[in-house]
């Protein structure tokens, strides 16, 4: 069994994120660990396969006041 260290995380995105371009490009650009992608309908969505990789660097929080949330899920 692998150890238990890993943090797992679940990032709640604003709809109003998803019409602005700008912002979800930053979004994509600045996660270090590329969690942010272009979604079909032209917003953003997550990598569910990147998840775990979250540093908790909250550069997405900053970038997006609001309207992007780190949820921290422990596993238990
Ligand atoms: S906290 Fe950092 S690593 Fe985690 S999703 Fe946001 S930008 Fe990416």
């Amino acid at each position: 069994m692998s150890d238990n260290t890993a943090i797992f995380i679940r990032v709640d995105i604003d709809e109003t994120v998803q019409t602005d371009k700008e912002l979800c490009k930053l979004l994509i650009e600045s996660c270090p660990v590329d969690i942010f992608q272009s979604s079909d309908s032209g917003g953003i969505e997550t990598v569910e396969s990147n998840l775990d990789e979250c540093t908790l660097c909250d550069i997405c929080v900053e970038a997006a006041p609001g309207k992007v949330d780190v949820v921290k899920l422990y596993r238990a």
